[in-house]
């Protein structure tokens, strides 16, 4: 069997076995083939490397961040197999060369208009650690939407007005799905944006709402209590909840162990999360039952030591290059 080699370079990897792939959000290398996973900014490249591989919802998705990915197409590369990740719309693992499993970031969890992943067996294993720390383990989604659902009627019914602060893409358009029965609905315009992408491609999002510059202009947010969908950004945040006495709830798995990475200081939390809990990613590992696993992003070190204890063959995927061995 011939040897694969795997190659962190800038965020991304780049790996060679009978092509050459770039993967994410790579440095500067010429590859066969581009793979990307997804299309948020953490993964998304600034430049194409190769022919490129992605979803069309990627690809239309990455257009709204200035990516050009027309040529993309996912039976590019008949050694490369995209899989449903689950993350958010058009997410997909990479199963290279029937060898090693890319996961990208993944969510097991099926919610409302996405399929959970559903990992395939492989001898390698590159998978996401976001909350590959013990404690980070939530409730189930149905539990979640029904104690963040209560909380905001409760709060509308006393005229409060919410500022409901959740990733631009991905959070924000489940959000938007979850709150489409409040008639005073106001989005932020990259929110938007986004929406619009996803109802193009057949998610059946409301668009009817006002968007935050409609709404700041036609003076609405001053009359009424309502409920807006923004990024959680602290400058938006700060200047909303003075001028208008919003509460600001956030959707986030941050947000549970008290809140880490600029989700402190919230009126209330909630582990919505598009990522996997780290329960679920030890049972991802068991169901691709690898020789090897390499583990990138969060709790990388953490999650390869606990799947060491477990008897796995399992290390963080550091800056050094990576031999994949023949076995
Ligand atoms: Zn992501």
């Amino acid at each position: 069997m011939a040897r694969m080699t795997v190659l962190k370079s800038g965020d991304g990897l780049i790996i060679r076995g009978r092509n050459t792939y770039a993967v994410d959000k790579t440095g500067w290398t010429k590859c066969d083939y581009h793979i990307i996973s997804h299309a948020h900014s953490d993964h998304l490249p600034t430049r194409i490397y190769g022919r490129p591989i992605a979803s069309r919802e990627t690809a239309l998705l990455a257009a709204q961040r200035g990516l050009a990915l027309q040529a993309a197409s996912e039976d590019a590369c008949e050694d490369v197999e995209l899989i449903d990740s689950g993350h958010i719309l058009g997410s997909r693992a990479a199963l290279i060369e029937d060898r090693i499993l890319y996961t990208g970031d993944l969510n097991v969890r099926d919610r409302l208009f996405l399929k959970g992943f559903t990992p395939p067996k492989a001898d390698v294993l590159i998978i996401e650690g976001t909350y590959g720390r013990a404690d980070f383990v939530f409730d189930d989604f149905g539990t979640i939407v029904q104690r963040m659902s209560e909380y905001v009627l409760e709060m509308l019914s006393k005229g409060q007005r919410i500022m409901a602060l959740g990733y631009a893409l991905g959070k924000s358009q489940v959000l938007t799905n979850i709150f489409t029965w409040f008639d005073r609905l106001v989005v932020s315009d990259r929110v938007d944006r986004f929406n619009r992408v996803y109802s193009s491609l057949g998610v059946d999002l409301r668009t009817d709402y006002l968007t935050c510059s409609e709404a700041e202009k036609s003076g609405v947010l001053e009359k009424n209590s309502w409920l807006m969908i923004e990024e959680p950004r602290w400058s938006i945040r700060k200047k909303m909840a003075q001028r208008y006495g919003a509460l600001c709830m956030g959707f986030s798995g941050w947000t549970s162990r008290g809140g880490q990475y600029g989700w402190r200081r919230l009126d209330a939390g909630f582990p919505l999360s598009d990522h996997s809990d780290f329960k679920e990613l030890v049972e991802v590992v068991e169901q691709v039952d690898p020789e090897e696993t390499y583990v990138f992003c969060g709790f990388a070190d953490n999650f390869a030591k606990h799947l060491r204890s477990l008897g796995y063959d399992a290390y963080p995927l550091g800056s050094g290059r990576r031999l994949i061995t023949d076995f």
